[in-house]
């Protein structure tokens, strides 16, 4: 098909930039196609949790008057981003994807969300996930199952399921997910689009919804690697209301994104390739891996020996510091409270038991059990251990490489259904991506290739604290000499 006549909401956000700053199109053009295909395709994908078009085309039009007058335009106006439900929104519902919040409005905006605001961005709406972010496959929404574009029987990956099903089927050229043990990385490889955790501290956590406060990092997801930088540098930067949020110079991320690779010292760690990959999955890896040398990088065969300690880690950490975080649900601040409680500990039960669903309930149980009195230091303080030899590991292996290269998931997108009954397998979905979460690194997926069934396949890319710049320059490297971003952007998008 002829690059003309593909439909705008199809385009990446560089693409649509040029296109306005040609004045080719408008900015309410652009609004107006995005809808019209949400529209068209989510009553099958079921991305979004709700569409928010009227504030996004008085954006558009706002953004049509500043070009009509020529004013500089921010590199993001008129760009239609999506957001994951558990980013506060001024005036627009937050729910989490959890019945405990169900008519939360939250009074205030989150710093990402200002920030997109400031770009002139049009926020199309907000995004279905795992209820809380705990979860691989958007199954646990207390709503809705999101479907995978490209087999509408598979999952999207979770938690940020909605956010990556949203780009992949065109219904939003930018996404922003959050990340704890993998949630951008493994749904941007089910759905075949990227995804980039940035490092711990990078983006403000101001109004984003705590899940494990010291693994939380929002990021984006889009089309190609370009507009990933573009949507960091949008994003990224320090913010005094997150006291985590570091205070360091963020560089121009589009800078630094020159398909050279030459002479960079590429990680492969052994224990990231072992029985229970998927054959088809480390095939495109491997494959990746080579295109990388031949495009002039270095292989290193590196070890990681406390890999294989990562799941049972994170599944200690991530629930202790949810079961703190979520005991603010008690019926008395936020959301749902229950009819008619015989007491105040009667009401805190049901309201507790009504509002969450089970798997909230189960890492909440699991959290509180590791941090009481007693467990604590079998469990929690032993888990904190454990990820400090995590972390040396990544150190050490940073001083050999410069980035590290993996499969971001076992597997390509498993079936929606398939691992609902089985929380142990679910959770093997993040082995590859909770190390780095653990150690604070930043790490993109980027698809690689696609299974025999026709699912995409994600390469994980991950680097040293602060250095987005390098992964960004050998996904983008990568990505100029293939075209696996390419196939997702066929004129029609979903596979139906
Ligand atoms: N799947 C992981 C979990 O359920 C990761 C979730 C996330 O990164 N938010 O905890």
């Amino acid at each position: 098909m002829a690059e003309a006549a593909t439909p705008l909401h199809a385009l990446t956000a560089h693409e649509l930039r040029d296109k306005l700053r040609n004045r080719e199109v408008s900015a309410t053009q652009i609004a107006e196609s995005t809808f019209d295909r949400i529209r068209a395709v989510d009553d099958r994908v079921k991305a979004y949790m709700v569409v928010t078009q009227d504030a996004a085309m008085e954006t558009a039009r706002d953004v049509d008057s500043r070009l009509e007058r020529g004013e500089p335009l921010p590199p993001l106006a008129a760009i239609p981003v999506g957001i994951k439900d558990l980013i506060c929104t001024k005036g627009v519902r937050t729910t989490c994807s959890s019945k405990i919040l169900e008519p939360f409005v939250s009074p205030y905006d989150a710093t990402v969300m200002r920030r997109l605001h400031a770009q002139k961005a049009i926020i199309t709406g907000k995004l279905n996930m795992d209820e809380f972010a705990m979860g691989s496959s958007t199954e646990n929404s207390a709503y809705m199952e999101t479907a995978n574009p490209w087999n509408l029987a598979h999952a999207p990956g979770g938690s940020s399921g909605g956010s990556a099903a949203a780009v992949a089927a065109d219904e939003a050229v930018l996404t922003l997910g959050s990340d704890t043990g993998g949630s951008i990385r493994q749904p941007a490889s089910f759905c075949g689009v990227v995804g980039m955790k940035p490092t711990y501290g990078r983006v403000s956590r101001f109004g984003l919804v705590a899940f494990a406060s010291s693994l939380d990092q929002i990021g984006p997801f889009s089309k190609d690697v370009r507009d990933c930088a573009l949507a960091l540098n949008a994003i990224c930067g320090h913010d005094p209301l997150d006291s985590t949020s570091a205070d360091m110079a963020v560089p121009d991320f589009t800078a630094g994104l020159v398909p050279d690779v030459e002479g960079l010292r590429v990680g492969i760690p052994a224990e990231y390739f072992v029985e229970g990959l998927d054959g088809e999955v480390e095939a495109s890896v491997r494959a990746a891996i080579s295109k990388l040398e031949q495009l002039g990088a270095t292989l290193h065969e590196i070890s990681m020996p406390h890999t294989e300690y990562s799941i049972a880690t994170y599944y200690i950490i991530a629930p202790a510091e949810a079961s703190s975080n979520l005991a603010r649900y008690d019926g008395m601040r936020y959301g749902h409270r229950t009819d008619d409680p015989d007491d105040l500990m009667d009401m805190y039960r049901k309201t507790r038991g009504e509002g969450f669903g089970d798997e909230v309930k189960r890492r909440i149980m699991i959290g509180t059990y590791a941090l009481s009195a007693g467990y604590f230091d079998a469990y929690y303080l032993k888990a904190m251990k454990v990820r400090t030899l995590i972390k040396q590991d990544f150190d050490r292996a940073f001083e050999e490489v410069d980035i590290i290269v993996t499969p971001t998931a076992p597997s390509a997108a498993f079936a929606l259904g398939e691992k609902t009954d089985d929380p142990l397998q679910m959770y093997l979905s993040d082995v590859f991506t909770a190390p780095a979460s653990m150690a604070g690194l930043p790490g993109l997926s980027m698809p690689c290739g696609f299974s025999s069934e026709g699912l995409p396949i994600g390469l994980q890319i991950l680097g040293k604290p602060f250095d987005e710049e390098t992964v960004l320059r050998a996904a983008y490297a990568y990505e100029q000499a293939t075209d696996h971003h390419l196939r997702r952007r066929s004129p029609d998008g979903i596979a139906v």
